[in-house]
């Protein structure tokens, strides 16, 4: 498997995953169709050579190119009925849509897409797991979380990639430029993920195989690239993680991750017996 956020930020979130049959599907497209071009250009993939978008929820940033790329490149779009009703005025009736159920997998060629119910202020929220079958790589992919619940730590468990949210700082969220309501909103527990409490489930999720933490959807104004880090790394630091740490950006692609090669890399005994 390989995997590309190819951006992640309130402005916008899309990650490219690859089976290892070659299958591509974009998860998530909160960016302009154009953007969403240019942004798999950039990583030397043609839109068209996407089987599928899956869309994990009906908000904007998750969902802005979705109909002009389904469109423009004949793909399916896969959307829960809810998710699909809440974001019609992106459909145009041409696309190919496929509806899926929160807890039930899906099969696009080798990879299996697992679904599951986030708490988040959106009509029907979902996380995901991606795993290749010919491989054994998971990925998981859990940003707007207003709280881990027991059930979303239990879908996470055992990922090799984690797309983990750390929206904010939480003392930057108090003392910074938004109204109280939307701070309130953010904090709670239908909003979004602290550093602090995605450090703490980066500890939970830890395990041998761990071999990436990409920090996401980080807030512009109540937030910063290097904090988020050091929060998550001070709570992975404990628990000698060798693995990559790193933060996605709003505004260009993070480098492809090869998931095979990391997971020989973070602990090579484990791969063997594979
Ligand atoms: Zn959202
Ligand atoms: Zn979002």
């Amino acid at each position: 498997m390989r995997v590309v956020v190819l951006g992640s930020g309130s402005g916008g979130n899309a990650t490219l995953v690859e089976g290892a049959d070659g299958v591509r599907v974009l998860v998530d497209a909160g960016f302009s169709g154009r953007d969403l071009e240019t942004r798999l250009r950039d990583v030397g993939v043609e839109p068209e050579s996407l089987a599928a978008i899956f869309i994990t929820h009906e908000h904007g940033d998750h969902t802005r190119g979705m109909g002009v790329l389904a469109r423009r490149f004949g793909l399916a779009l896969y959307l829960t009925p809810v998710t699909r009703d809440a974001c019609s005025t992106l459909l145009l009736g041409q696309e190919d849509v496929r509806e899926y159920h929160s807890s039930r997998p899906l099969r696009i060629g080798s990879l299996e897409v697992q679904p599951f119910l986030t708490v988040h202020d959106a009509a029907d929220p979902v996380a995901v797991t991606v795993s290749d079958v010919v491989t054994g790589d998971k990925l998981g992919i859990a940003t707007d979380l207003g709280r881990p619940t027991a059930a979303v730590r239990a879908a996470l468990a055992g990922c090799h990639i984690l797309v983990l949210e750390a929206n904010h700082d939480e003392a930057m969220l108090w003392n910074g430029p938004y109204p109280w309501s939307v701070k309130q909103r953010i904090a709670s527990s239908h909003g979004h993920l602290s550093n602090r409490a995605s450090g703490e489930l980066a500890r939970e999720l830890h395990h041998p195989g761990l071999a990436a933490v990409v920090l996401a959807h980080l807030s512009e104004h109540c937030n910063d690239a290097a904090l988020a880090r050091d929060v998550v790394a001070e709570a992975l630091d404990q628990l000698h993680y060798t693995g990559l740490l790193t933060v996605a950006l709003q505004d260009r692609p993070l480098d492809p991750m090869p998931v095979d090669a990391m997971r020989l890399r973070a602990s090579p005994t484990q791969l063997s017996l594979f």
